[in-house]
């Protein structure tokens, strides 16, 4: 009897991976379906303020591993397969040109992530994906259905479907948003400290009317994900302010709130200056409170209470990795399903990593499924 070659391929989550895998599958002649309880390519809109930032621009697969707290030694495998270079040459095919900025960052170069949207969606629908609006809600059903089934359901649902096939889930946490802190900060709300330091780890801070956001609490969030709350953070709010007596020394009959000013915004200085004579004029300050200005600016102390919520970008958490054969994103225990995109426990800093790990295990399972269905 003819074995019956494994063609028919339904996909659950029509988000960047999801739609990626299937661009792959049904360029090598697959029968796909798509399904999503939204419209597809929907959570890509947003995506680096509207703009996409779709990569990052560094081409040596391990180093570019290092950028995710959770995932690196799994896609190592993963990324010498599809990484950067695979990334760009894919969306060059679809007619999507990208530039880099200083950064490292790679954006479309129509800075429009509609354009992109609007573009892979053009690429699968020409293939013949057949799109189907409609939420899943058993895995089972779509194994009866299907040769294959793939899982693409993202940071926010779809765990309890893979818990109902045996599959273990990492307890999900938000990772790359802000956090809410216990000293009472809505005073500096909006300010910006550029320059920050937090254990080695550089970047901007913003204060906010629940405790901290920007780039360098981003990070801190994203490596802090699962860390017992509360615990206390330590924020060097000026390095480059190495030595304040010899600027006292420089300016002797400056306020101190206006020397200071010089370093951090007003509103920080007001801040801390609470406890002292803002108005004293340097050559009047004493060593003693010189050290203890100093230590307010080097060893700023919040307490983070959690994060904020609605503000996160990823998810932290999710399918257990060692549930999943790195080398084709099958789950070990069910033949034939698949997890891809940020529904695996995998989730990278700020700067295109997170859209380059949905592009990257969406490959590896494209071309797995095409093996198998040979
Ligand atoms: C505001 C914001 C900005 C971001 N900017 C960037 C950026 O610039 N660069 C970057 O690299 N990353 C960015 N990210 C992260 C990035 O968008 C995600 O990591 C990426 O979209 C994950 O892709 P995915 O395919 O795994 O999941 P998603 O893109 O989230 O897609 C999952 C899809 O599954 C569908 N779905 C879920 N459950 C079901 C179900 N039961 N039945 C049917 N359908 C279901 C959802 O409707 C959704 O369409 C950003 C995230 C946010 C929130």
């Amino acid at each position: 009897m003819a074995q019956k070659s494994k063609n028919k391929i339904g996909i659950t989550g029509a988000g960047a991976s999801g739609c990626i895998c299937a661009y792959w599958l049904l360029k090598a002649g697959l029968d796909v379906t798509l399904f999503d309880k939204n419209l597809p390519l929907r959570t890509l809109i947003p995506t680096g303020g509207g703009r996409c930032n779709l990569a990052h621009a560094e081409y040596d697969f391990r180093e570019l591993a290092k950028n995710y707290p959770r995932g690196e030694k799994f896609l190592y495998s993963v990324f010498s397969r599809f990484s950067t270079a695979e990334t760009l040459e894919m969306f060059e095919k679809m007619g999507i040109k990208t530039y880099t900025q200083d950064d490292g960052r790679i954006f479309p170069e129509s800075n429009s992530s509609k354009d992109v949207q609007e573009k892979i969606l053009r690429e699968i629908r020409n293939s013949g994906v057949k799109f189907i609006q409609k939420e899943i809600t058993s895995v089972d059903n779509l194994m009866k259905e299907f040769d294959s089934v793939v899982i693409a359901t993202g940071g926010h649902s779809g765990y309890e479907l893979l818990k109902h096939a045996g599959v273990s889930i990492v307890e999900p946490h938000p990772a790359l948003v802000g956090l809410n802190t216990k000293e009472d900060l809505k005073e500096l709300s909006g300010t910006v400290v550029k320059g920050g330091n937090i254990n080695g780890i550089k970047g901007d801070v913003l204060f906010t009317h629940f405790g901290v956001s920007g780039p360098l609490i981003y990070k801190i969030s994203s490596i802090n994900a699962f860390k017992v709350m509360p615990y206390k953070l330590a924020i060097d709010l000026s390095p480059k302010l190495t030595d304040l007596q010899e600027k006292l020394n420089i300016y002797p009959h400056k306020e101190i709130k206006n020397l200071l000013g010089q370093y951090l915004p007003q509103k920080v200085v007001k801040y801390l200056l609470k406890d002292f004579d803002e108005t004293k004029e340097a050559c009047k300050i004493d060593g003693k409170t010189r050290d203890l200005i100093l230590d307010k600016i080097h060893n700023f102390i919040i307490t983070v209470t959690g994060t904020n919520q609605g503000e996160e970008t990823v998810t932290a958490g999710g399918v257990d990795l060692d549930e999943i054969n790195s080398k084709t994103m099958e789950v070990k225990k069910v033949p034939n399903l698949y997890c891809i995109g940020e529904l695996l426990n995998i989730d990278g800093f700020c700067g295109g990593f997170n859209l380059q790990n949905a592009w990257s295990t969406a490959f590896v399972c494209a071309e797995s499924i095409i093996e198998q269905a040979k």
